[in-house]
């Protein structure tokens, strides 16, 4: 660390105190805390503008699949920039790079999947997606088809529609919903489900309570569902065994549209490229893609389409000839050259593959601080995990929220160099796939140190 570098971090730290709007923050915290500023990825770890350096345990936010710092695809940007930096994909334009890339996720997605449609980010695709299956039932003459039905602690997004698809209720507050289209049922947490029902008879119970809800609201009222594979910043919760084939029995049964968002789920994070046939054997109507997609070193999202879908939106109508929906970056070639790049990238070396052997042995080594007493659960799959910290074990009590004990966690994490994502009493790991078993020990080592430490703090001031 030097003098220059860490005048640099002022400087920045303060423009961005005075000016930044910061997503997703207590501005309370905020203003005595301030921001690190990072400066420089590589690999698994990331530096901030101080020179420290950290073991990125949650890749960015979910999304740096292929790590930091690949030159391959700065160059593939540079190249691309020079070319064509930018053209639209309306009426008869496209580009190479958003062809080839359409062309790909077809061959990578579930067979029923062959049409793309691009945006910048997970919510505009989780926007396109409820748009698409309500222009899809107004043209096969349902128009009364347009509820949705979502869950609790389900994140699916931030603008105006993603946000009132998303079940995380306390992020709700203060702002306005989309009116009178959002059902939710409750969310598959398995860890806090009713004391008395086995996983599997809780399974029972939210099937149930899904099939009550379509009766209550009415098949004929319903569009879609939509779910997340494993509910990410809802808590990594993963679902009981066979709940998301009854679900999407379910809405087969009942005509609703099954949107799958796996915005955090795809492209390798659970050891395959797309997880919801090839790991919960699920052929979603809508697919829901971002993050990943791109390993995050440009905004890029997706949403797919059956062919079912497809050959109703495409087709003309007396009256509404048009498809009236797009961004002007849908297809924007240089994110979708570097989105191919990824791709090519995690074919080539084997990430699923990769994700697939060590997934294991990353849930194993995280499991070990299961004898921590404050730790209540440890959930989730392969490069997609999650700790759950209680006060009391027993119980389940959880810490009262002003003790913030995953902040209190990240903050000896940080110090020791490890970066997890706090999240109210969670934990959160999603690192890049590149991490390797050195990465993994690192990490559950600082985790425990970090955790031992913090109740020695809990302890001195009399909350443990
Ligand atoms: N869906 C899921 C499952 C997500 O985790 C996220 C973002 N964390 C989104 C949608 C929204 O994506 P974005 O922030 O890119 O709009």
């Amino acid at each position: 660390m030097n003098t220059q570098e860490l005048n640099i971090s002022k400087e920045i730290w303060e423009k961005d105190q005075a000016h930044l709007i910061h997503p997703y923050t207590n501005y309370k915290k905020f203003n005595t805390e301030g921001s690190v500023v990072y400066a420089k990825g590589e690999k698994h770890w990331i530096f901030d503008a101080d020179g420290n350096k950290y073991l990125d345990g949650i890749a960015g936010l979910w999304c740096v699949n292929v790590g930091h710092g690949r030159e391959d695809i700065a160059e593939i940007m540079a190249a691309e920039a020079s070319k064509l930096a930018y053209y639209n994909t309306f009426e008869d334009a496209t580009s190479i790079p958003a062809a080839e890339l359409a062309a790909k996720l077809a061959e990578i997605a579930p067979e029923n999947l062959n049409h793309v449609f691009f945006g910048t980010g997970g919510s505009m695709a989780n926007d396109t997606a409820i748009k698409m299956a309500h222009y899809y039932f107004n043209l096969k003459g349902l128009p009364k088809k347009k509820k949705v039905i979502s869950r609790d602690l389900a994140y699916h997004g931030s603008t105006f529609l993603a946000h009132t698809l998303t079940g995380i209720h306390s992020t709700h507050i203060g702002f306005d919903l989309v009116k009178d289209l959002v059902h939710y049922v409750s969310a598959p947490y398995t860890y806090r489900r009713p004391a008395e029902l086995t996983e599997e008879e809780f399974c029972d119970f939210l099937i149930k309570e899904l099939e009550d809800k379509i009766n209550e609201v009415g098949a004929d009222e319903i569009a879609c569902f939509i779910a997340e594979p494993i509910l990410g910043a809802g808590g990594v919760l993963v679902p009981p065994k066979g709940y998301h084939k009854r679900t999407w029995e379910l809405c087969q049964k009942n005509d609703i549209l099954y949107i799958s968002d796996e915005v955090v789920t795809a492209f390798g994070r659970l050891g395959e490229m797309i997880a919801s046939e090839s790991i919960y054997d699920v052929k979603p109507d809508i697919l829901v893609m971002a993050k990943g997609i791109s390993s995050g070193y440009i905004p890029l999202g997706a949403t797919m389409i059956s062919d079912e879908i497809f050959e109703v939106i495409s087709q003309p109508k007396e009256g509404n000839p048009y498809f009236s929906h797009g961004f002007t970056y849908s297809g924007h070639p240089l994110a979708c050259a570097v989105g191919l790049k990824n791709i090519e990238i995690m074919e080539n070396e084997h990430f699923c593959e990769h994700v697939q052997n060590l997934g294991p042995y990353f849930e194993t080594q995280l499991a070990s601080l299961s004898d921590l007493p404050i730790v209540g659960d440890i959930r989730g799959s392969k490069f997609m995990l999650c700790v759950e910290c209680v006060k009391d074990k027993n119980t389940k009590e959880g810490f009262a929220d002003e003790v913030t004990i995953a902040k209190r966690i990240y903050y000896h994490a940080k110090e020791r160099g490890l970066i997890v994502r706090p999240l109210g009493s969670l934990l959160v790991l999603s690192p890049p796939l590149t991490f390797d078993k050195d990465a993994i020990d690192e990490c559950v080592y600082i985790l425990r140190e970090s955790i031992l430490a913090s109740m020695e703090d809990l302890i001195r001031e009399g909350i443990l």
